[in-house]
């Protein structure tokens, strides 16, 4: 251990007490991997670093105390919320301290419209304590401990992205962030001002607090459908997503990747299932829908946990169940467009294997394209063929902030002069993205 991480050690524990400090080792395991063991290409380069002090703060005031003590020792530091980022965004490339926000969970006010929450506290909570006030969180990801700091500063969108688009749109009213200061406070920003905290992987200032929006609860109701082929399913995905009121969810899956799931008698061995979480307005329409494709209904459930378990089984979660079930085999990539739909056999063939699963959106449908995985250069030799097909993609196989990364650049030489906020994610030259999802 060096210098600088026991001088550290010793300030934080003085700060945050004994049980808020570890420097044990299965405590720096635990802080040092995340999600990234859904990409193969990533799992070949791990080891991809370790953290050396693990810290939990209990509230967003510690947390830029937090800040500031590592700051005045010059040690590197990794916010981490609840280690769920699939592309190794959390791992502590340069060591140093990792600040585990999870037990900074006060829930600090649900009011009309909006929750002020600490970056602790986990989505699934903010639903549930917005629907006991009759409201709802705009958007949870598939995720849903995952705490809202990470989601903010790591995720994309989720449950409620066909009505509300993802992250940027409007989600985040306002943000508490500590910037890489020997001094740090909690800095307040609203609006647009808070934007550019936002999906930079912590690297331009600590999410501590956040002010998010909310709406009025809707009677939704978890539903559960079934086609004999994934091509009758696909053709409801692009109808479901204009249901009135818009669904919160549409989620579809060929059969391997269904009878991958865990079972559940919604989802009929050797079928293609559809799942969504729809308002009850709209069930009528969508079991028309569903009829007409030659697709029937399993199940119609209530309740909010049986939203959350279709949630579970949405996004990545598909493909984790895939990996699950044949372990090392698969890989994915995270893809974009009407192609999904209209050339579903062509896109399959991009990659030896390859099935879809599938995301209903307002204006294109997104999915999870899985291939049998050989090697990172297959992998990407596959973005040419996704391009031309008119199919966009996101590499989830590399760590480096890739939505608006110059941007993020520029504000961290002001927030982190000395580069100490999660090191090593961020590159100038970032061109993979072309089908951003978030
Ligand atoms: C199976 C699976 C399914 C997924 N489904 C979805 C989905 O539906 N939608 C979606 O958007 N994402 C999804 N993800 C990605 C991931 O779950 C989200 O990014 C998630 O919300 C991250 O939250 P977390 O608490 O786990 O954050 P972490 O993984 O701990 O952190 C994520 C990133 O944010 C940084 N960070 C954490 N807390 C803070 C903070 N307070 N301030 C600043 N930076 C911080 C970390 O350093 C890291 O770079 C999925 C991942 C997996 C493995």
């Amino acid at each position: 251990m060096t210098d600088q991480i026991s001088a550290l050690a010793a300030e934080l524990r003085e700060l945050l007490g004994d049980e808020g400090v570890s420097l044990q080792d299965a405590a720096l395991d635990r802080a040092s991997v995340d999600g990234a063991r859904l990409s193969p290409i990533l799992v070949e380069q791990m080891p991809l670093g370790r953290a050396e002090l693990v810290a939990w703060p209990t509230s967003a005031e510690l947390i830029a105390k937090t800040v500031a003590a590592a700051v005045r020792h010059q040690v590197p530091i990794t916010p981490r919320g609840k280690g769920t980022g699939n592309y190794g965004q959390a791992i502590p490339m340069s060591g140093g301290l990792v600040l585990d926000t999870t037990r900074a969970r006060s829930i600090v006010e649900i009011g009309d419209g909006y929750a002020v929450v600490e970056a602790g506290v986990a989505m699934a909570a903010i639903e549930h304590a917005a629907n006991a006030t009759g409201q709802q969180i705009l958007l949870y990801p598939s995720t849903a401990n995952s705490s809202i700091g990470g989601f903010l500063s790591g995720g994309s969108g989720g449950t409620g992205s066909i009505r509300h688009g993802m992250l940027h749109h409007g989600f985040a009213l306002a943000l508490d962030v500590v910037h890489a200061r020997p001094d740090a406070e909690l800095q307040h920003f609203e609006g647009e001002a808070a934007e550019p905290y936002i999906h930079n992987y912590g690297t331009a200032g600590i999410i501590a607090r956040a002010k998010v929006k909310l709406e009025p609860l809707q009677p939704w109701r978890g539903f559960f459908a079934s086609f004999p082929t994934y091509e009758q399913a696909l053709s409801v995905i692009r109808p479901f997503a204009q249901l009135k009121p818009t669904p919160r969810l549409v989620s579809a899956d060929p059969v391997t990747l269904a009878e991958a799931l865990p079972s559940d008698p919604g989802i009929p061995a050797g079928r293609s299932s559809l799942r969504a979480i729809l308002d009850e307005a709209s069930l009528e329409a969508a079991t028309a829908l569903v009829l007409e494709a030659g697709g029937r209904i399993e199940d119609v459930r209530e309740g909010t946990q049986a939203m959350l378990k279709i949630s579970r089984i949405s996004y990545n979660h598909p493909i984790e169940w895939l990996q699950k079930a044949f372990p090392g085999k698969y890989f994915h990539v995270e893809v974009a467009g009407d192609a999904l739909v209209d050339r579903i056999h062509e896109v399959e063939q991009v990659y030896f294997g390859g099935m879809l699963h599938i995301e209903a959106q307002k204006d294109r449908p997104i999915g999870m394209l899985a291939g049998i995985y050989s090697s990172a250069e297959e992998v990407y030799a596959g973005f040419d063929r996704l391009t031309e097909l008119g199919v966009g993609f996101h590499n989830c196989h590399q760590w480096y902030v890739d939505y608006q990364p110059e941007r993020t650049a520029e504000l961290a030489r002001t927030t982190d002069p000395q580069g100490l906020l999660n090191p090593g994610k961020l590159k100038q030259d970032v061109k993979v993205r072309t089908g951003r999802q978030g």
